[in-house]
């Protein structure tokens, strides 16, 4: 094993679509593990399936990972040593491997056609391949080569023993080799299956920890034998327990899209921050030893990280835990890097005149996803109706008839206000209110809801005055007297 190299981690993945969360988790301890003692992390792209692939997938997964700053040292983009990062580009890189092992007895020629193997799964051969070509003579093969004959090349898998490896969460895995198929390394339109590509570039490439989903688990015996039969160093093997997902039945499965958002792209339209997704994510399967410290910066994350802590049971998707994550990384945020992102999306709903700053700062601490904002400003974006009932209240003791003599009362000294900012308006009301014996509650009260015409609104009677601005304060003050008179 390879105890005294740097440790060097990869994230692989497939542009089959969008970064689902448990990529992402996947890219995010391989990272972890590689910065946590110095090592390195690169990125190659799987893309030797071409039948699946998704046109912009890359793009996705490269801004992903800029955008959750998970940096690689070599990589699409980035370059390296060890390049081209992208299996189809190596494409010439493992037929010379594959056939080397059927040289060496590790692999042969399979010349079976499509139909037939149809009808082997038809004849209900759930065994999977019959090993048809595995014997054929060396004269046999040569001559249908020769003659053009299309072709796979497929591993010799030993027919009896067991193969066994050390996994650094699960622990030996062994396997019947008897169990195992004698899968195609080498497909026909020469591109090389995921199985015998990343073997081959792991080597290549440095790899000493291989970290990915335990849906590999089981088929890593097969992998492990191709390192043997090169005579390659195996590397240390980490997979991640599943991520599992709970309907509103409160069934558990795999974590898919029935249980929400289950990529990255949507949960950052949908409002999340990339660092609050990222620490949430990072808790989803490892947990720090000593601490019970939650918010992690992603610097801190790789100065605590180690395999030790990665648990092997399946982690459930919590979307409320995610929420609490977020809303603290928003409250946590800098005023003005708050009022940088809320400021473009009031933009887009408030009218002109509203001070959108002053709306932000007012949200501020108020909302626990981006996508929230909308709603909680639809009554800066129109007048919403309003029901005279509303201006009832208890604990102040306002009535309609109450809160329509304090606006036609407070009205004209509102008008009169030359520097219109929250802390000269309430002095204003707190005055009037001394003034005219009214409950200061019960003035502050009447303003507020004729100016937002909403019971529950992010900040109070003044404070959203400034917001408006004087001339929209002023006409909805006006239309309340008016609705309220009639
Ligand atoms: N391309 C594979 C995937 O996306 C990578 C698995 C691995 O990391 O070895 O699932």
């Amino acid at each position: 094993m390879c105890d005294n190299q740097t440790v060097k981690t990869r994230f692989a993945p497939s542009p089959t679509g969008f970064m689902h969360i448990g990529n992402l988790r996947t890219a995010l301890y391989a990272y972890l593990l590689a910065r946590a003692q110095g090592g390195s992390f690169i990125v190659r792209i799987e893309d030797t399936d071409q039948e699946r692939l998704v046109e912009g997938a890359v793009d996705v997964i490269l801004d992903t990972l800029r955008m959750t700053g998970l940096s690689y040292d070599e990589g699409p983009g980035v370059g390296g040593p060890n390049g081209p990062y992208v299996q189809s580009e190596r494409r010439d890189i493992y037929k010379k491997y594959a056939e080397q092992l059927v040289a060496q007895g590790d692999a042969y020629y399979c010349f079976c056609t499509q139909e037939r193997l149809a009808a082997l799964h038809d004849e209900g051969g759930l065994g999977g391949y019959d090993r048809h070509c595995r014997d054929l003579s060396a004269d046999e093969v040569a001559a249908r080569l020769q003659a053009g004959e299309s072709y796979v090349i497929r591993q010799k898998i030993p027919l009896e023993g067991v193969t066994s490896y050390y996994d650094e969460v699960f622990g030996e895995i062994s396997m019947e080799n008897k169990e195992m198929q004698d899968q195609i390394l080498l497909k026909a339109d020469g591109y090389p299956t995921y199985n015998f590509a990343h073997v081959v570039d792991d080597h290549l490439m440095g790899i000493t920890h291989v970290v990915r989903g335990s849906e590999y688990l089981t088929s890593t015996p097969k992998y492990v034998l191709l390192y043997d039969a090169f005579g390659w160093e195996r590397p240390h093997y980490v997979h991640l327990p599943l991520l599992m997902g709970q309907g509103p039945d409160g069934k558990v499965s795999k974590l898919s899209k029935r249980h929400g958002a289950v990529s990255f792209q949507d949960l950052v339209n949908g409002g999340y921050l990339p660092e609050a997704i990222l620490n949430y994510i990072a808790l989803l399967g490892w947990c720090p030893k000593g601490t019970n410290q939650e918010i992690f910066s992603l610097a801190e994350l790789q100065q605590s990280f180690s395999l030790e802590g990665v648990s092997k049971s399946p982690s459930v998707f919590d979307y409320e835990k995610l929420n609490w994550f977020n809303s603290e990384y928003i409250k946590a945020l800098p005023p003005e890097e708050f009022a940088a992102r809320a400021v473009p999306v009031l933009a887009d709903i408030c009218p002109a005149g509203t001070d959108l700053t002053k709306l932000a700062a007012l949200l501020h601490t108020r909302v626990i996803t981006f996508a929230e904002i909308a709603g909680k400003v639809d009554f800066v974006a129109e007048r919403l109706p309003l029901d005279a009932e509303a201006y009832t209240n208890k604990k102040n003791k306002t009535t309609p008839e109450l809160c329509l003599q304090i606006l036609q009362q407070v009205r004209p000294l509102l008008a009169d206000v030359a520097d219109w900012q929250n802390d000269t308006l309430f002095e204003l009301l707190k005055q009037y209110a001394a003034d005219s014996g009214y409950k200061a509650g019960a003035v502050m009260w009447a303003v507020r809801i004729a100016v937002a015409r909403k019971a529950v609104t992010p900040g109070g009677a003044t404070e959203l005055m400034e917001v408006f601005g004087r001339e929209e304060s002023l006409s909805r003050i006006d239309l309340a007297i008016t609705e309220l008179g009639a």
